[in-house]
């Protein structure tokens, strides 16, 4: 039997400054904070994860934020685009709540037939969407951070990566992951693994010639898709080299297993495992709200916290066109 994914697990960017992500992602986007960590290959900064209520595999979001990190640009090579789901009847909600927040955004457009998307971009230049759609609903929406339930975000919908040429990535998708090609449509490649729901799609764009992609902030840094456990990582990390990709050993990242390689076109896709989850450090209840460090961090815990900026909840301020 061969690897297959259920979909994305997470999408990893790079962030400028520590609170505005916060106050953005939960502040404005209504996401849980659902961890506060440091990165663990550089524990003198911040990791945060943000997502549904529990954040679970398909809802997460997380950053790097490295406060003097310049600026990147999106390009060919990139995941360049993160779309996130939300239900139909809430396209009128957010459009209000951007223009309250002074998010600027582009007028709904209507991509294939049942979805419309709003594209807005926080203070770091990462390009999002909403994308309003059916499959939306079936995940649970979330009011902790005062949005009401059935507006609120839920989860990731897909995300869209530029390429110079499409062919070779499209080949992994579907040779080693278990993706499906389900539409073409232009120089884009749709791509779809288990149900073909919200959060299984990868969008390929064939963007020839245009300028590569540049690590900064307001990027992405990777893409991870879900394995069910540790031994359906291990069948995906023998078909990723038996595709002839370089590939890590699996790595403990605390709240999921992870195994990394860069597909042909250059960016760097992970397969997370979704045990053992958010809740193995933090009652659901207080998900987020202490730092937390993994063991073998945790007698530098006084020198860490000593050299990490000072994070306040998420306040409901301006958004990045204010
Ligand atoms: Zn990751």
């Amino acid at each position: 039997m061969s690897f297959a994914t259920a979909g994305i697990h997470h999408v990893t960017g790079i962030a400028g400054d520590p609170q505005r992500n916060v106050d953005f992602y939960a502040g404005i986007l209504g996401l849980r904070l659902v961890k506060r960590t440091v990165n663990f290959d550089d524990p003198t900064t911040y990791h945060f994860y943000f997502g549904d209520e529990g954040g679970h595999p398909g809802t997460i979001l997380t950053f790097f934020p490295w406060p003097d990190t310049r600026r990147g640009r999106q390009g060919t090579g990139q995941v360049a685009v993160t779309s996130f789901a939300i239900a139909p009847s809430a396209l009128g909600f957010w459009i209000e709540r951007f223009i309250n927040k002074r998010v600027e955004f582009t007028p709904p457009q209507t991509r294939y037939e049942d979805e419309r998307v709003v594209a807005f971009k926080d203070h770091d230049g990462f390009m999002a969407e909403l994308v309003a759609h059916p499959a939306a609903e079936s995940r649970p929406g979330w009011d902790g951070t005062g949005i009401p339930a059935e507006h609120s975000i839920r989860g990731l919908f897909s995300v869209t990566l530029w390429q110079e040429s499409c062919e070779a990535t499209g080949k992994i998708l579907s040779a080693s992951l278990g993706f499906r090609l389900v539409r073409e449509q232009g120089s884009v490649f749709r791509y779809a693994s288990g149900d073909e729901g919200s959060g299984t799609i990868v969008d390929l764009r064939c963007v020839p010639g245009l300028w590569a992609g540049m690590m900064g902030a307001g990027t992405v840094h990777h893409v991870a898709f879900r394995a069910r456990d540790d031994a359906e990582q291990l069948e995906a990390r023998t078909e990723i080299a038996a595709a002839g990709l370089s590939v890590t050993p699996v790595l403990d990242r605390d709240y999921f297993k992870s195994i990394y390689f860069r597909e042909p076109s250059g960016v760097l896709f992970e397969i997370a495992t979704d045990p053992p989850g958010f809740c193995v450090d933090e009652k659901l209840e207080s998900l987020g709200t202490a730092l937390k460090l993994p063991d073998w961090l945790e007698p530098r815990r006084f020198e860490i916290e000593a050299l990490l900026p000072n994070i306040h909840p998420a306040l409901e301020l301006k958004g990045p066109n204010a």
